[in-house]
Formats: C-alpha cells, sequence, structure tokens
C-alpha cells in the first residue's frame, strides 16, 4: 500500500472525552471515527486490524470444530418473549417497530434465534455436537458507553453456541472453548486470564471471563499468590468473618445516638470496632422494596445480590420510600420492621452475636442485637459481600490480591436454560426426547483490540504485535526529492511485497520527521529508513518499534532479512 493513496486520517487534536490510551491513539492514527455515542466506522486502517484479529478467532473456532454461519441483527419479538427475556432484559435491548407497528429488536446476542434454528433442524442424538458461531454486529442500549471500542452500543462480537447431548459433551465443548480463546488472546499478543465469573443476564451456571491485565479496565479481579484460585469481583467469595461467635448473648439496649449517620461515627460513639455494626441497606429492585444487611465495615456486592433478588434493575431506595416503610433514613435497622419488608442478610450477619444496628428511629441504635436470638426476622441468607484486597482465599486462605482487567471474552455453560424454554430437542438412542445441553461464547472484536493498543503502546504511538498489524513493515524514504534513494525504496517495496510481506511505502511529500511521526504513531513492528546512507554506504536501517532496537544492513539482504525477522515475531505469537 501507498501511504499517498491510503484513506487514513491522523489527527493532531483528541477529542477530550477520549480519557484512555487506546481510545486516544485509535482516534489520532485515524483507525475509528465517532459516529453518535458509543457507535464508530472502523476506518481502513483500524478495519485491517479488525479483519486480523477477526481471522485469528476464525481460524481457532474452525480448529475446535466451529463451524461459520450468519445471523441477522433484527429480531422478531416474539423468540424473546418465547425465552422469556423480552421483559426480563431492561433498557439495555434496543427494541424496534417495522411499518406495521410489530415488535422487534436489535439483538445483543444470540441465543433465541440459533436455539429456534437449532430446534427446527436437529432431530437425533446422531446431529450432536455442534457449534456453530458467527461474527457479526451486535446492539446493546448501555446506559454508559465509553472508552472508544471498550463499551460501545454497537460492536462486533463473535458468538459460538455449542449444543451437545448431556453434560458430559457441553464439558468437552467448554473445554474445547477455553483452549481456543486462550490461544487466541496469546496469538493477538494479549496477556490475558481467565476468570471464574458470574454469568450474568445470559443465565446457566459456570463460566470464565477472560481479562486482558490493564490498569484501564472496568472489571476487578481477585486472585491468590498461592493457589490458583483467580475469579472476577463480581463473584468472588470468601469465608464469612462473623464478629461476637463465642460471646453469650447480652440484652438489648437502646442508645441515644445523635447526628450519628456513618458507620464510623456510631462505632467511634458506642466504642467498637465497625465489624460488630450491621448496616441495613434499602434497594429498590424492580421497583420492589428489600432491605439488605451486611457487616459495618463491608460493601455490598450488586451484581451477587440482584442474582440473589432475581433482579434487573437495582438502585437505593429514596428517603421518602425509605419513611413510607417506617424507618427513618440514616438510621435504618432490621428490628421490628414492617412484615411486608422482605431483609436479605449476608451470611455473616445471620451468625453475629451482640451487634449493633440502627433502631429504625432518628437518632436512636441498638446494641447487643442477635439474630440467632429472634431479634428480628431474615427472610433470605445469601453471600452478598464485596470482596475485597486482603479476603481470605476461600480456597486455600492465604489473603487475596486484586488487579484491574479488561473482559475481552466470556465463556458460559447455559445448561437447557434456552432449549427447554423454546423446545430445542432430540431423540437419544432409545428414542427418548432430551433436552439439548448448551454452551455460548462471546468475544468482543473490537474491545481486544483496544485492549490490545492498552497494552502495547509508549508515549509515541501504538506498537502492534506482528499478528495484528495493519502492516508488518513500513518504509520510509526519507527525501522524495532524490530519485536514487526513492528508486531504491521502490524496489524494496516491489520485492517484499513479492515475498507477501504486507508493506507499506510513506511516499507522501512529506518532511522527514512527519514520517517517523506517523510511523510511530501507526505502530508497524518493522520500519525501514532509506536514507542517505544507502546512497553512500549501500545500506539501509531497519528498527524494530517495540524494542527501538536498530541495525544497519546492506540493501542486497533487507529483504531476507526482513522475512525472517516477520516470520520469528509471528512464531513468537504462535502465528505463521
Ligand atoms: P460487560 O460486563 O463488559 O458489559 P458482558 O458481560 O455484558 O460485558 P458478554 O455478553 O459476555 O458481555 O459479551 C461477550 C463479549 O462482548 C464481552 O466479553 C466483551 O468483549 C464484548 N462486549 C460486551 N459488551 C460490549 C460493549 N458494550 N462494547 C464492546 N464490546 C462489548
Ligand atoms: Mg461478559
Amino acid at each position: 500500500m501507498r501511504m499517498s493513496q491510503l484513506y487514513s486520517a491522523t489527527l493532531r487534536e483528541v477529542p477530550a472525552e477520549a480519557e484512555i490510551a487506546s481510545h486516544q491513539l485509535m482516534l489520532r492514527a485515524g483507525l475509528i471515527r465517532k459516529v453518535a455515542m458509543g457507535i464508530y466506522s472502523y476506518m481502513p486502517v483500524g478495519w485491517r486490524v479488525m479483519k486480523k484479529i477477526m481471522q485469528i478467532i476464525r481460524e481457532e473456532m474452525d480448529a475446535q470444530g466451529g463451524q461459520e454461519m450468519f445471523m441477522p441483527t433484527v429480531q422478531p419479538a416474539e423468540l424473546w418473549q418465547e425465552s422469556g427475556r423480552w421483559n426480563v432484559y431492561g433498557k439495555e435491548l434496543w427494541r424496534v417497530k417495522d411499518r406495521h407497528d410489530r415488535d422487534f429488536l436489535l439483538a445483543p446476542t444470540h441465543e433465541e434465534l440459533i436455539t429456534a434454528h437449532v430446534r427446527n433442524d436437529v432431530r437425533s442424538y446422531k446431529q450432536l455436537p455442534l457449534m456453530p458461531y458467527q461474527i457479526q454486529t451486535k446492539f446493546r442500549d448501555e446506559r454508559r458507553p465509553r472508552f472508544g471500542l471498550m463499551r460501545c452500543r454497537e460492536f462486533v462480537m463473535k458468538d459460538l453456541y455449542s449444543f451437545d447431548r448431556d453434560e458430559a459433551g457441553l464439558e468437552i465443548s467448554y473445554q474445547k472453548m477455553h483452549t481456543a480463546y486462550t490461544n487466541v488472546f496469546n496469538r493477538c499478543g494479549l496477556t490475558c486470564r481467565p476468570v471464574v465469573a458470574d454469568s450474568g443476564a445470559i443465565g446457566g451456571s459456570g463460566s470464565h471471563e477472560f481479562m486482558a491485565l490493564s490498569e484501564v479496565g472496568e472489571s476487578q479481579i481477585l486472585f491468590c499468590h498461592k493457589c490458583d484460585y483467580a475469579a472476577t469481583d463480581e463473584i468472588a467469595a470468601v469465608e464469612p468473618c462473623p464478629t461476637g461467635v463465642g460471646e453469650t448473648p447480652a440484652s438489648m439496649e437502646k442508645v441515644h445516638t445523635p447526628d450519628c449517620k456513618s458507620v464510623e461515627a456510631v462505632a467511634a460513639l458506642l466504642g467498637m470496632p465497625a465489624n460488630r455494626l450491621v448496616k441495613t441497606i434499602c434497594y429498590m429492585a424492580d421497583g420492589k422494596f428489600v432491605t439488605v444487611l451486611i457487616r459495618g465495615d463491608r460493601q455490598v456486592n450488586e451484581v451477587k445480590l440482584a442474582n440473589v433478588l432475581g433482579c434487573v434493575e437495582l438502585f437505593f431506595a429514596d428517603d421518602e420510600t425509605v419513611r413510607q416503610h417506617g424507618m427513618e433514613p440514616g438510621y435504618c435497622g432490621p428490628v421490628g420492621l414492617n412484615q411486608d419488608v422482605p431483609v436479605v442478610a449476608d451470611r455473616e450477619v445471620a451468625l453475629m452475636v451482640n451487634h449493633a444496628c440502627g433502631a429504625g428511629e432518628k437518632d436512636y441504635h441498638l446494641k447487643n442485637v442477635n439474630p440467632q436470638r429472634g431479634d428480628y426476622r431474615i427472610d433470605t441468607v445469601a453471600d452478598i459481600v464485596l470482596v475485597e484486597k486482603g479476603a481470605a482465599c476461600p480456597v486455600c486462605g492465604a489473603p487475596l490480591d486484586t488487579a484491574r482487567g479488561i473482559e475481552v471474552g466470556q465463556i458460559f455453560k447455559l445448561y437447557t436454560k434456552y432449549s427447554a424454554k423454546l423446545g430445542a430437542r432430540y431423540l437419544d438412542e432409545k428414542g427418548q426426547e432430551q433436552d439439548i445441553v448448551m454452551g455460548c461464547y462471546g468475544i468482543g472484536v473490537g474491545r481486544t483490540m483496544a485492549a490490545i493498543i492498552e497494552q502495547n503502546h509508549d508515549d509515541y504511538g501504538i506498537v502492534w504485535p506482528m499478528s495484528v498489524a495493519p502492516w508488518q513493515v513500513e518504509i520510509v524514504p526519507v527525501n522524495d526529492k532524490d530519485e536514487f534513494l526513492v528508486e531504491q525504496a521502490e524496489g524494496l517495496y516491489q520485492e517484499l511485497s513479492k515475498r507477501g510481506v504486507e508493506t507499506l511505502i510513506d511516499d507522501r511529500k512529506e518532511r522527514p520527521g512527519v514520517k517517523f511521526n506517523d510511523a510511530d504513531l501507526l505502530g508497524f513492528p518493522l520500519r525501514i529508513t532509506v536514507g542517505k546512507k544507502c546512497r553512500e554506504t549501500g545500506t539501509v536501517e531497519i528498527k524494530i518499534r517495540a524494542t527501538g532496537e536498530v541495525q544497519e544492513v546492506a540493501l542486497a539482504d533487507v529483504a531476507d532479512i526482513i522475512q525472517n525477522l516477520v516470520r520469528s515475531m509471528l512464531q513468537d505469537l504462535h502465528c505463521s
């Protein structure tokens, strides 16, 4: 490719809304252009990278028995009513109507449609297992689209679905995808860690997220240095540590605590540590009022809580609603609570002895409260605690550490969640009807590109891993007026292209400084500078973008050296 003909649009100024490196660099290097909030065009250079990532994904899916197909974005609401998700998916589901006023949606994922296809096409156990997949556009009307391609409203996803006869089959498919995902991200040059994950709106149980480690990641990972436990904070578990255990339950006392609304203030006034207190937090779960009890020094994990409650939307209740339910904001407590208010308690709370909590009325708290004595009602006991750094590993007890990650992919065991609802069954060897056992497996292609940039950039620009670079090599003739140089550069360009090396030549009439800056910004792994020395000593300079290493090589050897470098850099990434 000739740079003079390339539809590229590097930017000098980056809009302030681009907060993270990948977003800034993608805009500066002209890989993407914003169309609307969370909606982007992929420009030619960016799309080349996307295609390379998609190719790696295809190869790894096919290697495990995946079969590529392509399903529509626009789907009839009926399908989603059958699965029940039309009503529970919430505002993220992009609903549209056709000219006849019929309900459709822009698909955020394709479990319903693929299951409906398989329901119609699969009759017998002989047709299983199956692993259809597609690389296709998804729509999610995200509440906070941000960080460029990290969280969009329209984005490209690879989604594969596995259909097996039984759970043993699902286990095999799941492991195959686990391997495929590990390979995909390794080949893309990403440092990734699979972690145990929540299965969210997709449902089912058993899931891993693949986290590209990065400070700007929106996900928090908890992991153990001693054993290999690793989970997202949405699901991480800890051993419960209830306080007061072993003490004799004392008689309950009401204490005057004026102006003590925070846990710290109450703890100080009562002269006890925060872990002897229970916080009462009021939520609206899909419009229903609930109270939640958690140890004073802990935070509620809203993902766990939403799963326990089986709700989609979870907000704090406002003061007015709290009062309507007979409590005083800032002094809420479970003792004497109205019968119609559901109470969810964290596992620790249910075991605490002699704890303190709000009295439910202004300026008062209670001491020596004992749930096991029946001082108050608990409807549900569950693990709803947000695990924080230093908490004990649930497997080996060592203190957990934290890291931030970008979720680039997720794999789920769905079991029969969709096949049962949609009636996707097969006849087994005995002629008996069985629900098909399913799994689903997604990779965000654009988010993967963004994560690659987060992990591979410096002050000057992107540093593409060879496997996904838009071009492998860039040739920079430093003086476009020097015919000899231009001729040598052209010759090299022809030779490398002939050998199948993806080469870009910067044949623009620009100063060398401009060319070098753009080369660094666009991040091609190898740069060949054809300069004065080419005329004087017959040599050119090869620069490796990632290390800054420079070598002088004879013109006659360049093509061989470059070809070998490209090959070995690809091999390092398990691509050849
Ligand atoms: P998140 O928790 O980040 O919202 P998710 O768990 O809802 O993502 P999945 O349903 O697991 O996403 O989708 C599979 C993959 O698609 C994700 O691992 C991610 O790489 C990508 N993805 C999901 N939502 C978005 C988005 N809004 N923009 C870009 N990529 C996305
Ligand atoms: Mg996910």
